[in-house]
């Protein structure tokens, strides 16, 4: 019989087979089981080894049949089940059972060798299978003609193929891996044609397979290689629908309107860059030169910039928003938190040195800070001069988010640290001006490259590749915390850096035994929290084992460490998210100008501070933080010439979250450890969780599949060229359409 794609499975594969898939999985449509692909495929060549089966797992092995006893059931005299014992070539046992012993018994003989397919229990702890497939491979010598099955007929619950690879389904209550494979094959063989997204001249191009050829080997491939040709097309196919959403909102912003910011000779970005300390690195100069051109167009720029930590991204940013104030702008940078946004304007005006000045009447740039914890008198003020365009430069946080903030004319929104802001965020800010702002938004660490492909799809991305010349390397290590006399030296060598003159981080993961750190967005357990973002970079959870002691807070750190003899005659202080604001500044100044040798500190130094003296961190219990943060904190120091130590304390001594702080220790590529940190969490968590949205990705894994994803971009960008609305092939319209429902965070991004 033939069907279609929406065809009803009982119609096709028979009234209680569909049932049970529909019960068991929701299947049905021939579409919905043929999408129903095997999550396991076994060579019936190389079987697996008995003993090495795993509970619970579906496994193919191939044995002898030892013994064969019929019991009969206690409370049931008259019936008995079938217990039957088989070895592999290797010595292997495994046990398996048939509660309903018909047509099995004459076939199970001892001496028969089989093939049994089935899910792997245990009984009397050792492995056994109950009612698996199978087929007799062999029968006893001596038996040959009188036992023997057919072709087509074992006795299986249904007959398991010996040709190709077996796939193995998730399990379906009531059915056997056999006849899903069954039911499948019959739902294959009953189309014609399989929906394909892939426009005929794509597919041709890309794959040598249609697409029933390829759902056809997922469910029997002949070989491994057949079958990665049929993953392969899927996983294009899947990679190509979101490239084409992402081609065709890149290709609408185009046609948004912007006000054009142009460059001046005689402007603020030119006086700033004549007054530059140093040389841009190429990347820099690279960067800036994407943006200017940008922002000189009519239609909005819309780019992420990144590059390792300290590789100097805030002076891209500043000198893009000098470009926008030449251009009759203004300029907004949103900071994540106060601190931060206290730094970035306190590090503007520094390194706009007499560009900036107080007062419009010189003439200068006017750099203003907004947040939550100035007075109303003071916020007033600030509005006010926004909206009259007295302010040329703000930055702020969440503060310049809110109804009351309006611009004179808004040129350029920059948002730091992106991934602490939701796109509503971002959407407000961008808001603030029409015609909409150009946007330009950094991440605090570098992201892998085809993550950056797939999550930021939809934007322009400039990559600061290299760290500007003169930062020192930083050398880490990992110290037991149980270790006395490892702590000991830890304090010793801090000591000694003091000595020489330089200062020192200690960073704790909490303010004090009682209260988690407010400014840490990522405490101990983020696992199915929305915190553990890739760029978050919060810890996995399972470190923080309920045996670890509790972790030390900056208060107690302080205590001892004022208290421990290698340390005696250092000026030690604390600086923490809960202390006021004033008192925060004071310790930050005082550390700053050298007359603080030990600060000890909540992650209120992650981002931003700049005290080029220090020369040695200490991060206590960095189990708790994430290889992001690790990094991120570590950035602080060997940033003058004085080469760099950070020493990563840890009651910890094994598992995934040791891993974590080894692949710190042995590199300091923030682009190499943004991949150790996809690959040591669940790429989905990742997905699911940058930017909140989901790329809804089901074959593609943006870390192996590169050249897929990099092959579907190209590809689809030159389509939505050629058929911007996606008329020439309805069936890519419609997959487009369906992932843009699923992808709500791409929608107004
Ligand atoms: P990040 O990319 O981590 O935000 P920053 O923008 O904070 O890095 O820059 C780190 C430090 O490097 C700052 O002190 C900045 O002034 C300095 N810096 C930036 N660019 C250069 C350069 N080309 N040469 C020397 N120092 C630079
Ligand atoms: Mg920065």
């Amino acid at each position: 019989m033939s069907a279609t794609w929406e065809s009803s499975l009982p119609a096709v594969i028979g009234a209680k087979e569909a049932k049970a898939l529909e019960r068991a999985r929701g299947l049905r449509t021939v579409g919905d089981l043929v999408q129903f692909v095997p999550t396991r495929y076994l060579d019936p060549q190389r079987p697996d080894a008995m003993a090495d089966l795993v509970v619970g797992q579906g496994a193919a092995v191939i044995g002898r049949v030892v013994s064969a006893q019929s019991i009969p059931m206690r409370n049931q005299p008259r019936r008995s089940r079938l217990v039957v014992s088989v070895e592999d070539d290797a010595g292997g046992r495994l046990g398996v059972v048939f509660f309903r012993t018909f047509g099995h018994r004459e076939r199970l003989l001892p001496g028969a060798r089989v093939l049994l397919i089935g899910t792997v229990g245990e009984f009397g702890g050792r492995p056994q299978m109950t009612h698996p497939d199978y087929v007799v491979l062999e029968t006893p010598p001596g038996l040959d003609g009188t036992a023997a099955p057919g072709e087509g007929e074992t006795a299986g619950a249904a007959a398991a193929p010996t040709e190709g690879l077996i796939g193995l389904y998730k399990e379906v209550k009531g059915m056997t891996s056999t006849q899903v494979n069954a039911a499948a094959q019959l739902a294959l063989h009953a189309l014609d044609s399989a929906p394909d997204p892939l426009p005929p001249a794509v597919a041709a191009e890309h794959s040598g397979l249609s697409a029933l050829e390829a759902w056809s080997a997922l469910h029997r491939p002949r070989d491994w290689g057949h079958l990665g040709t049929a993953r392969e097309r899927l996983r294009f196919a899947e990679a190509f629908e979101l490239q084409t959403l992402l081609a065709q909102l890149r290709r609408r912003r185009e046609n948004d309107p912007a006000t054009p910011r142009t460059r001046r000779e005689d402007g603020v970005a030119a006086a700033f860059d004549a007054a530059l300390p140093f040389p841009l690195t190429g990347s820099q100069e690279q960067a800036g030169e994407e943006i200017a051109a940008e922002l000189e167009r009519t239609h909005p720029m819309h780019r992420l910039l990144q590059g390792d930590v300290g590789s100097g991204k805030t002076v891209v940013a500043l000198r893009a928003m000098l470009q926008a104030v030449d251009g009759g702008g203004q300029a907004a940078l949103l900071a994540p938190t106060e601190i931060l946004a206290a730094q970035h304007h306190q590090s503007l005006v520094r390194m706009l040195g007499p560009l900036a000045t107080t007062g419009r009447l010189g003439g200068g740039v006017e750099v203003r800070l907004l947040t939550g914890s100035m007075t109303t008198a003071q916020r007033r003020a600030v509005l006010l001069d926004l909206v009259a365009g007295q302010v040329d430069l703000v930055v702020g946080t969440h503060a310049l988010l809110e109804d009351t903030v309006h611009f004179h004319d808004l040129a350029l929104a920059v948002i730091d640290e992106q991934h602490r802001f939701g796109v509503e965020q971002r959407d407000r800010l961008r808001a603030k001006s029409d015609p909409p702002p150009h946007l330009l938004v950094m991440t605090a660490t570098p992201i892998p490259r085809t993550v950056a492909m797939t999550v930021f799809g939809d934007m322009d991305v400039s990559t600061l590749t290299e760290l500007p010349a003169g930062r020192q390397p930083v050398t880490t290590h990992v110290v037991p915390a149980g270790n006395a006399r490892w702590m000991g030296r830890t304090w010793e060598r801090v000591a000694e850096e003091v000595r020489a003159g330089r200062q020192a981080f200690v960073v704790a993961s909490r303010i004090d035994a009682a209260t988690e750190d407010p400014e840490q967005p990522a405490p101990i357990d983020t696992r199915g929290g929305e915190q553990g973002t890739l760029l978050g970079g919060g810890p996995e959870g399972e470190g923080a084992a309920p045996a670890l002691p509790p972790a030390l807070g900056v208060v107690e750190l302080l205590e001892e460490l004022r208290s421990r003899p290698e340390l005696a005659g250092l000026r030690i202080d604390m600086v923490h998210g809960r202390m006021p604001a004033e008192a925060k500044e004071a310790v930050m100044s005082a550390f700053a100008a050298g007359e603080v040798d030990v600060l000890v500190a909540t992650t209120v130094v992650e981002v931003g501070v700049d005290v080029p003296n220090a020369s040695v961190m200490v991060i206590h219990d960095a189990d708790r933080f994430g290889i992001a943060q690790l990094h991120q904190l570590r950035g602080r120091i060997g940033r003058g010439g004085h080469p760099g130590l950070c020493l990563l304390v840890t009651h910890v001594e094994g598992g995934t979250t040791r891993e974590r702080l080894d692949a710190v220790a042995a590199t300091t590529d923030g682009f190499e450890l943004a991949r150790t940190d996809l690959q040591l969490r669940r790429e989905g968590d990742v997905l699911g969780a940058a930017q909140s949205g989901r790329s809804g990705l089901e074959h593609v894994r943006v870390l192996d599949h590169a050249e897929i994803i990099t092959r579907a971009k190209q590809a689809a960008t030159d389509y939505v060229e050629q058929d911007p609305g996606l008329t020439g092939w309805p069936e890519l319209a419609r997959a487009v359409e369906a992932r843009r429902d699923s992808a709500e965070w791409l929608e107004r991004s």
